[in-house]
């Protein structure tokens, strides 16, 4: 295995469309590094550009040290995999396994050897005599991982392999994916526009925007610290809420308000990271998570009164979008707790907010502010 260095990428398609702009990444050796991002945002160019089968406009490709920019992607002695469709119809399991290896000219009994260890781990040893359309989409899926780890590759790059499995075999397939790259040690670049499988699998996410990269950070620096409001918004389910910041300065003490409600602010608050200047452009957002149902008739110095507009229950966590002047605030709350509140559209309710978990982000530049 190897390390994979990304230095400054660039891709500009016919017609002058540019993909990729300027991307630079590091991903170590036995690293599992996730381009996550939404349609359109350039991960796929990006790692296509990885493998040499785009051919970069610009920047630079080094995978264990050695600058493969020019190189056919042979050369660069990496494993692919995509979605099922990739596996060849009309061979077995095991041809479809042996391929690269065969490819390689590997002898009959060593191409024997290593199919029947990465089949086991696997656990695809029963499948190998079986077509492709005897498969599941599931052990379909595990045949395409098992055709890129035969093959000692430095890196292995994937785009969204399980995205086309229903949601429980995704669910499975994200478990074993990590304990198959723990297992085979492997450098791992993967593609994915879904955030839970980002968020679950890898050791850090690259988050891609536009061609450009919004942030680079383990899975929940990016949800505790986003550094800009795509971030805040693109990663987080429920996503955050987001409205304009109204911040009042009346004898020295700041408050944020937030419908009927005032939020005093402390010193602390207001400079805690970048200075917050009030009457600023600032855009405030509050995690669905970290607000608190309260009943309407609390009386505490952050509650926020509203009325209910939808509830929904997902699993064991309910999600109520509550009205305060015309715009929609989701709240996320446990099964129990929402037990207590009323479901009635129309109905008074209210919630919380802690100052702590306000998050601030300047309107013009998207930035975060604190
Ligand atoms: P998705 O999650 O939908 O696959 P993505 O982030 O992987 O999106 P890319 O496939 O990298 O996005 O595409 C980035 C942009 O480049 C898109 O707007 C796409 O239309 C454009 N694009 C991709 N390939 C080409 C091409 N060969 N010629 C022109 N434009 C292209």
């Amino acid at each position: 295995m190897a390390d994979l260095q990304i230095d400054n990428l660039a891709k500009t398609f016919k017609g002058g469309f540019e993909a990729v702009r300027g991307i630079s990444l590091d991903v170590a050796d036995r690293e599992a590094v996730f381009l996550l991002g939404p349609s359109g945002a350039g991960k796929t160019t990006t790692l296509r550009l990885v493998a040499g089968l785009e051919e970069a406009g610009a920047g630079r490709i080094m995978i264990g040290g050695r600058d493969v920019t020019q190189w056919t992607p042979r050369e660069r002695n990496l494993a692919m995999v995509y979605d099922k469709h990739s596996l060849f119809p009309h061979l077995s399991v095991f041809e479809n396994l042996a391929y690269p290896l065969r490819i390689r000219k590997m002898a009959e009994a060593e191409i024997r050897r290593h199919i029947a260890g990465v089949a086991e781990t696997l656990q695809i040893e029963k499948l190998l005599e079986r077509r492709p359309n005897q498969l599941s989409g599931g052990q379909m899926q595990r045949v395409a991982i098992g055709r890129a780890l035969v093959r000692d590759a430095d890196v292995f790059l994937l785009d969204e392999p399980i995205s086309h499995l229903d949601a429980k075999l995704r669910a499975r397939m994200r478990v074993e994916f990590k304990r198959l790259q723990r297992e085979f040690k492997a450098t791992m670049l993967y593609v994915s526009h879904d955030q839970l499988e980002a968020m679950t699998m890898a050791d850090r996410i690259v988050l891609i925007n536009k061609g450009r990269i919004e942030q680079i950070a383990a899975p929940q620096d990016l949800f505790d610290r986003p550094e800009t409001l795509f971030a805040a918004t693109f990663v987080g389910e429920p996503p955050m809420n987001v409205m304009k910041a109204v911040i009042s300065e009346a004898n020295g003490c700041h408050s944020l308000r937030v419908g009927d409600a005032y939020i005093e602010v402390d010193h602390d608050w207001m400079q805690d990271g970048e200075a917050v200047k009030p009457g600023g452009n600032y855009l405030l957002g509050l995690r669905p998570q970290q607000l608190h149902l309260c009943p309407p008739d609390t009386a505490h110095p952050c509650r926020v009164q509203g009325t209910v507009f939808a509830v929904e229950t997902l699993g064991s966590r309910v999600v109520f979008d509550i009205e305060v002047e015309g715009q929609v605030i989701r709240a996320m709350t446990t099964l129990d707790a929402a037990l207590k509140y009323p479901r009635a559209i129309g109905a008074a309710i209210a919630f919380r907010i802690d100052p702590d978990f306000i998050y601030l982000f300047d309107a013009d530049s998207g930035r975060t502010v604190r």
